[in-house]
């Protein structure tokens, strides 16, 4: 039986997009700037290119300016460069996204780090990934600041809770905790070496799970009256040659023990692309040292 809120990440996602639509009009009213978005996708993953249209389509629906780059997949590595320099120098553009992943002959690093810290509106450049672990202002990861927002829409004030985030990528684990810590958590950071999961998931009052193994975490690990976000997108087989999408926490399990859980699909997937239309918004502002962008 679930007992667990259900955190509604579409409708959260949603409410966040009208904000921003209504922040851009104001801005462009204001002082004439429509913020730009330039997105670069080298390749044919098909994950990538829905992704991609889903972008342009938010983007565009929140009033600002979208810009595509759809690369060949043997497009030489220089070019993607030479290309992202051309953006940085773009003054329509405020906000540079590559798609990730790259072809394996394109170095990722590279390509990152040759994006303007200012226009790095996935917030991986080095400078931004400092700029958080230091507590300055930053262009924050997408998805980790979309789970900061879902978190706060249980509970407003995180401080002194126990966090436990299972994943250490750049791109999720790492900065989550730097904003669980700014909200001043007790921050663990799980991975594939930590002894005994269950015990440490079991101390957790907030729960953030992005490993990217269906269902691995179990029911009975969550402790009653958790918040649990589940970051996880997981396409498992679902009979007669369908297919769904799970997480990486257990949901109907962890539901009769939870006081809030997010649902996959429907909880952090959308929240992704709404933090990127807010740093883009950021993006557009900071540059031109303009209003503070909505939080
Ligand atoms: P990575 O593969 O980069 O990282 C996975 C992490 O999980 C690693 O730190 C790894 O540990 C850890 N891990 C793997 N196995 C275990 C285990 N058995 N026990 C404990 N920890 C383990 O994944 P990402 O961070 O990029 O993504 C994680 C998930 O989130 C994926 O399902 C991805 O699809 C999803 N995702 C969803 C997004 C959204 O918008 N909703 C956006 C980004 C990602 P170690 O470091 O030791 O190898």
């Amino acid at each position: 039986m679930t007992t667990a809120r259900i955190i509604d990440g579409k409708a959260i996602a949603e409410a966040l997009r009208s904000d921003i639509a209504r922040a851009v009009a104001s801005l462009k009213s204001s002082s004439g700037v429509t913020p730009g978005l330039a997105v670069v996708l080298v390749g044919e993953d098909p994950a990538s290119h829905v992704y991609v249209r889903n972008k342009a389509k938010q983007t565009a629906e929140a009033g600002m300016l979208s810009f595509e780059h759809r690369l060949p997949a043997d497009t030489p590595e220089k070019d993607i460069l030479a290309l992202v320099a051309r953006l940085n120098a773009d003054d329509r553009v405020d906000g540079i996204l590559v798609q990730l992943p790259l072809p394996k002959h394109i170095d990722a690093k590279k390509v990152i780090e040759t994006i303007d810290p200012a226009k790095d509106v996935d917030g991986f450049h080095p400078v931004n990934a400092g700029r958080l672990a230091i507590g300055e202002q930053a262009l924050v990861p997408c998805t980790p600041a979309g789970c900061l927002i879902l978190a706060k829409s249980v509970s407003p004030k995180l401080t002194g809770m126990d966090a436990v985030i299972v994943g250490r990528s750049n791109i999720v684990g790492k900065p989550m905790a730097q904003l669980l810590l700014a909200e001043d958590c007790t921050v663990t950071i799980a991975h594939s070496r930590t002894r005994n999961l269950p015990e440490v998931v079991g101390r957790a009052d907030l729960v953030i799970a992005a490993v990217g193994r269906p269902e691995m975490i179990e029911g009975d690990w969550i402790k009653p009256g958790a918040i649990v976000i589940d970051v996880g997108i997981n396409r498992v087989p679902a009979g007669s040659g369908k297919s769904k999408l799970v997480g990486d926490v257990s949901y109907a399990a962890a539901a009769t023990r939870a006081a809030a859980i997010t649902p996959v699909p429907g909880g952090v997937g959308p929240m992704t692309i709404a933090c990127l239309l807010r740093n883009t918004f950021q993006a557009a502002c900071g540059r031109r040292h303009l209003t503070a962008p909505p939080s």
